[in-house]
């Protein structure tokens, strides 16, 4: 059977295993696959089962992480690792993570029934923990793989459960001891390549009508989750140039970081700013009174390292400007951050060609999201993703891929693999 149809062929096998991650997480009006818990291992056996029944050998690591490998006959190089995550939000969709792994599995029955033989072991990986919702951390199977856990991770709390992460990675057969030694589960150095298929978490390619892109890069974030103004509270009455108004202080500084992104995105700069939490403080604000406090969120995402330094420095000196003129007090705060993705060159062109020859007209992106890849790209594996046309971004019940835009990603990760995987 030629690759092109043997793909086709496995579009039954595709939808029964989007559809049994659905039927998993189930909860209306979306999806909830809580991570190391219930949804999430019920989903990892689903896909277990559907490995093993394409001869696939199954094991779970230290971070309950699942991996189902085909092994070479005769492997030329190091394995490449398709990987995605089967957690979601709580009411999410059910494609953001669950699509990437199944385009594994499609992409390996593919492959199997074209009679092509791999050139060295393919490796499917189910990722635990990738949406930050559960633990306030994200990415955790790919940080536990790759020795990459902030300190202090393993002891925060289940969002439901309650129990410490260390608790629940051993719930689920993992090893929290041996994560606790830091060292990686897997070297970076032999992992030959690292590659993910995801939803497109923005309608790029519903703009421009195409089902697949080649992603070019995952933004890096800064993150200040508790931004303080402080200014003073006062009467409605007080005339403007006694006022150390607090809530027009955060207004100007969202606007002002606005201004910033329209400027780097018209510099040909791309970035996002997004302030998820605005607002005064409820126990004391009220109809009558100038808000002496004032909180907000800020997550500042960037392709470059360089490009997040520079914002911040900025964010800096626009915070500095606002305080002088409007005599109020602005404490950024805790600090987190992200080092952006970048795909590796050569995967890139790889996967653009790969494309070319399924007869796909794929768009070179950036991705809106960060995803697992960033961690493998840090830690200096050749990494690259493609991306899934999506309606209605993700992180909500409203996902909306067609299983045959997924497939033609399939089309590209099988067609890399057998022709393109030099
Ligand atoms: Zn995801």
């Amino acid at each position: 059977m030629k690759l092109a149809e043997a793909v086709t062929a496995q579009t039954a096998l595709v939808q029964r295993l989007l559809d049994g991650v659905a039927a998993i997480g189930d909860d209306p009006p979306g999806i909830t696959r809580d991570a190391y818990g219930r949804g999430e291992n019920e989903a990892q056996a689903l896909i277990a089962e559907a490995g093993r029944a394409l001869g696939l050998e199954t094991s779970s690591d230290a971070g309950a992480n699942l991996t189902l490998r085909w092994a070479a006959r005769e492997a030329k190089a190091a394995p490449v690792l398709i990987a995605s995550h089967l957690d979601s939000i709580v009411q999410g969709g059910n494609f953001d993570g669950a699509a990437g792994v199944i385009a594994g599995i499609g992409a390996i029955a593919a492959l199997q029934a074209a009679g092509i033989e791999p050139r060295r072991d393919i490796e499917v990986m189910a990722l635990r923990c990738e949406e930050s919702v559960w633990f306030g951390l994200g990415l955790i199977g790919s940080r536990c793989l790759l020795a990459r856990l902030p300190p202090g991770a393993l002891d925060l709390p289940h969002a439901r459960s309650g129990r410490t992460l260390a608790q629940s990675i051993a719930a689920c057969g993992g090893d929290p001891a041996r994560l606790r030694q830091g060292t990686p589960l897997r070297d970076p150095r032999d992992i030959g390549a690292y590659l993910e298929v995801h939803i497109e978490q923005a309608p790029q390619l519903v703009e421009a009508g195409a089902p697949v892109a080649i992603c070019l890069a995952n933004p890096g974030n800064v993150r200040h989750p508790f931004i303080g103004i402080t200014g003073e509270d006062a009467h409605t009455g007080l005339p403007h140039r006694f006022r150390r108004d607090a809530a027009l202080a955060g207004a100007d500084l969202s606007l002002a970081l606005e201004r910033m992104w329209l400027a780097e995105e018209a510099a040909g700069r791309p970035m996002a700013v997004t302030i998820g939490r605005f607002h005064t403080l409820p126990e004391r604000h009220s109809l009558t009174a100038i808000a002496g406090d004032f909180e907000l969120s800020l997550d500042l995402r960037a392709f470059s390292a360089d490009h997040l330094k520079a914002l911040e420095v900025e964010l800096g000196a626009i915070a500095a400007e606002i305080s002088a003129r409007r005599g109020v007090t602005i404490l950024l705060g805790e600090r987190s951050a992200a080092a952006p993705g970048l795909m590796d060159p050569g995967l890139i062109a790889g996967l653009a060609a790969a494309a070319v020859r399924c007869g796909l007209d794929a768009p070179k992106l950036n991705s809106p999201g960060s995803h697992d890849a960033n961690n493998f790209a840090a830690a200096g594996v050749k990494t690259g993703m493609l991306l899934v046309r999506n309606r209605n971004g993700s992180h909500n019940p409203h996902e909306a891929m067609e299983t045959a835009d997924l497939m033609a990603a399939i089309s590209v990760l099988a067609e890399w693999i057998a022709n393109g995987d030099a």
